[in-house]
């Protein structure tokens, strides 16, 4: 049955991408591109295969060998730079790009917000060479699908939609005085679907699916930039995370939660969540139980927006208030103790910047660099939350995936075509990926953005 939905599905999308010719490069004829003399970074290994030639036809990878002979192949010549997946951001909030955060709606209506996202889609992430973003609360449902189609210029996009969240949750963006659920001016352009008991959330999680939604977020727990939650309630209950992953279930995809204390983690490891954000005040019994799960769940990273920015009450965002401060201290110093305890027990792990507004926005690659720099990650670690391990999980969207047909984060045959030159090797100086003057070249789907070799 799944199988059948999800070949019907492939079906639709190819034909829409038949639709975008102009774009997208998907056919049998298509044009062949060689990179040679290139050191490859996989994605996964923690070594460069040196010496290596990588050979592309249309939008997806055909061959990685030494001495690829293609005498059709438009050829690149690398030059001895290093060639790796493009990057993946496992968590944004691209409709949150206003000077205000996710204040934005009491100044901005829908339409200054997703004018903003645009614009960081391509400057802050596709021109930077973040090929693939997830983003993990909003609505950003049309974007994705302009995305898709080769409407609007930016990195692949996955969107969790209206994220679902109780009220006074860490999505409930509503004013102090407000009286009746739903009012707010994000609720009602779906920004967030505050839920109250299973109905609601089944009702919501439908609609979003309906209207492009590749996966499920719901706010489990209390958050640090918003105004009613404290940060060690659970928020959604049992029942409410649980609906959320039956019908995610039922449409092949997966359900992701905000959360950060050991009772909120648990009660969504044992509802069957697969997807775990932040996690700063956990336990080491509660990462021993994640380990065990392997690749069935990951945790995500933000290494930037926590101990780097929430290391410090005057370092924080204007925005915030000064409840919102304080949480924010506390969030900072547990996140470096989580970092070792889910390294020191293998958690399967990706990374998202979480770094959003004109302020955070150009620098969402700090994130990456602060795996290395403030935790003490190996770089080729740091990497690999995100390019190969994100694109695993990204691949979790099954039924739901906008992009079926082949593999991303990933340099090998039968992955698309996403792919960074770099002028260095990142594993031995990760701060280099920082300065855009190295990045060389960006290819997203088999098409140049920037090449300035
Ligand atoms: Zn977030």
């Amino acid at each position: 049955m799944r199988s059948q939905l999800k070949l019907a599905l492939s079906l639709a999308q190819t034909a829409l991408l038949s639709c975008a010719v102009s774009v997208s490069a998907q056919d049998d004829t298509a044009t062949q591109t060689l990179f040679k003399n290139v050191n490859v970074f996989d994605g996964f290994a923690d070594e460069l295969a040196m010496n290596t030639d990588v050979l592309i036809e249309g939008n997806h990878i055909v061959e990685v060998a030494k001495n690829i002979s293609a005498p059709d192949a438009t050829v690149i010549d690398g030059g001895g730079r290093t060639l790796t997946p493009g990057l993946i951001d496992m968590h944004t909030h691209v409709t949150f790009e206003t000077t205000a955060g996710t204040n934005g709606f009491n100044e901005y209506d829908f339409g200054g917000a997703g004018a903003m996202g645009a614009q960081a889609l391509r400057d802050n992430m596709l021109m930077r060479g973040i090929t693939t973003a997830r983003d993990i609360a909003g609505n950003s449902r049309g974007m994705a699908r302009l995305i898709q189609r080769g409407q609007l210029v930016g990195p692949r996009l996955y969107t969790s939609g209206g994220v679902l969240s109780p009220t006074g949750g860490h999505g409930d963006w509503g004013g102090p005085t407000d009286t009746k659920r739903n009012l707010d001016y994000g609720a009602m352009v779906e920004q967030s679907f505050i839920i109250e008991g299973r109905e609601s959330v089944i009702e919501a999680s439908r609609r979003n699916f309906r209207n492009g939604a590749h996966f499920t977020k719901v706010m489990a727990g209390g958050g640090v930039a918003s105004l009613y939650d404290p940060l060690e309630i659970l928020s959604a209950t049992q029942d409410e995370v649980e609906a959320a992953v039956e019908i995610a279930s039922e449409y092949g995809t997966y359900v992701a939660v905000h959360a950060y204390t050991d009772a909120s983690y648990n009660r969504s490891l044992d509802a069957g969540v697969r997807s775990f954000e932040h996690g700063f005040l956990v336990s080491e019994d509660i990462v021993k139980k994640m380990a065990k799960k392997k690749q069935d769940i990951a945790w995500s990273f933000q290494c930037f927006m926590s101990v780097a920015t929430f290391g410090d009450y005057d370092s924080m965002p204007g925005f915030f208030t000064h409840e919102q401060k304080l949480k924010g201290v506390a969030v900072g110093k547990g996140a470096k103790n989580a970092a070792a305890l889910m390294l020191k027990h293998d958690v399967f792990m990706i990374g998202g910047s979480d770094m959003f507004t004109p302020t955070f926005g150009p620098r969402m690659k700090e994130d990456i660099t602060c795996r290395t720099s403030m935790v003490g990650y190996p770089a080729a670690q740091a990497l690999k939350m995100s390019t190969g391990n994100a694109g695993i999980v990204l691949k979790w969207s099954d039924v739901l995936d906008p992009y079926p047909t082949y593999e991303l984060g990933t340099i090998r045959p039968n992955a698309y075509a996403d792919i960074l030159l770099w002028d260095g090797n990142p594993l031995d100086n990760i701060d280099l990926i920082l300065d855009e003057s190295k990045l060389s070249l960006i290819m997203k789907d088999g098409v140049i953005y920037k090449d300035i070799m």
